[in-house]
């Protein structure tokens, strides 16, 4: 079974580019280019150079003695959080800027939610000298003012979405838009492995980074290159395709995703796409989504705000009917319980995103000598407003 992108950027059932026409000449020079500029020897000496200097790679890949006895299995944490910005999606917006460069682009849009893509979009463009305008709805505007300041910090112009519900799809709409008019200077910085082919591609190639350093780092520490289990969130699904890339061919690997389930699955209040959603499409793919008998996008719930996403990657929703990949939804007062037993276990403050993650290890039978790597996919820091209104610690 092949998981990775056919020729015509489809997973199995999933993927492609659903696109206006007026979108086409702009994803069409992506495509025609991505693999070619990102193969050559003088991109990857850069990016790597980046990775290694500016982000702080290799990140540790660390045997966490009290969580493993804890689950009674040898629990090692790839550590993201440690990279600069906090999380792991400096990974992808660094790539994307130098392929930006490369296909001579001056400016930079990209759209958030949380902020944090957003976040690590104006932090490689003011890197770069580059032009940056992050859409962000005007209701996610109120509700994460921090990011929006630290991106004004950076340079950035944050321009308000006030179509809609003033949410995330608002400001892809708006981003979208000024990407169709504006096809020859600018680049659209897309941040999960989401969006119309080439991007789930692009952005899990360059995330892939977390899966080769894994591989190395566990020959290192356990003379075996390849774990029993890999954990990881997933939002769009690109620190979980980060995770699991270079494991997809190993069959034996165990492959777990970890969804938001809100208030429960069955609440109406979740984001659990693959125990709800149906094949449509979203965001210029097709892939699994949660909708309404007749069609409707429903809006997603979760504590965490890089969770609260109505789809998958077409990827992921392949690994789902493919069966390569488990997945597993988690509450928010799961997640929140496990992202303080971290805290109190290991020392460090989980983001929330990854604290569904962790709340996954009580929900899975391991045995004693079973290695399962977690991918820490960001630090709490962001959050604290979060763990502070939910109080029970
Ligand atoms: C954004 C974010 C996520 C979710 O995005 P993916 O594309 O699914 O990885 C997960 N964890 C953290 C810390 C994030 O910031």
């Amino acid at each position: 079974m092949k998981y990775t992108v056919d020729e015509s950027g489809f997973y199995g059932n999933f993927g492609g580019a659903y696109i206006p026409e007026m979108l086409y000449p702009n994803v069409e020079e992506l495509r025609l280019n991505y693999l070619a500029i990102t193969e050559q020897k003088s991109f990857k000496e850069e990016f790597q150079h980046l990775l290694k200097e500016f982000v702080g790679r290799p990140t540790p890949l660390y045997f966490a003695q009290r969580l493993s006895e804890r689950y009674q299995a040898l629990v090692y944490l790839k550590r993201e959080d440690l990279c600069h910005t906090g999380a792991h999606k400096i990974n992808n917006t660094i790539g994307q800027i130098l392929l930006a460069k490369a296909l001579g682009k001056s400016k930079i849009i990209a759209e958030t939610g949380a902020g944090q893509h957003g976040v690590a979009t104006a932090t490689v463009c003011a890197l770069m000298g580059m032009d940056c305008t992050v859409y962000m709805g005007k209701l996610d505007m109120e509700r994460q003012k921090p990011n929006v300041e630290r991106m004004r910090i950076l340079g950035a112009r944050v321009v308000p979405a006030t179509s809609g519900n003033q949410i995330l799809k608002d400001a892809t709409n708006e981003a979208m838009r000024h990407w169709i008019n504006n096809p020859t200077d600018t680049h659209y910085i897309i941040g999960s492995v989401v969006g119309p082919h080439p991007y789930p591609d692009m952005v899990a190639r360059f995330q892939s980074v977390i899966s080769q350093e894994i591989k190395t780092q566990l020959i290192d520490q356990t003379g075996n290159p390849t774990p029993d289990y890999v954990v990881a969130c997933v939002g769009g699904g690109s620190n979980a395709m980060g995770a699991f890339y270079h494991f997809l061919q190993d069959e034996h690997v165990q492959l777990i995703g970890v969804e938001a389930a809100g208030h429960g699955v069955d609440s109406g209040e979740s984001a659990a796409t693959t125990a709800l959603g149906k094949p449509g499409i979203l965001h210029g793919s097709k892939t699994l989504l949660m909708q309404t008998q007749d069609g409707q996008v429903i809006e997603p719930y979760s504590i965490s705000a890089g969770l609260d996403y109505p789809g998958i990657g077409p990827i992921h929703a392949h690994l789902f009917e493919t069966e390569r990949a488990s997945f597993i939804n988690i509450t928010d007062e799961e997640a929140m319980q496990a992202g303080i037993m971290l805290s109190r276990t290991e020392g460090i403050i989980p983001a929330i995103e990854t604290a569904h993650a962790i709340a996954a290890l009580d929900k899975l039978q391991f045995d004693k000598d079973d290695v399962v790597v977690l991918n820490l996919s960001g630090r709490g820091d962001k959050d604290l407003e979060t763990y502070i209104r939910w109080g029970k610690y």
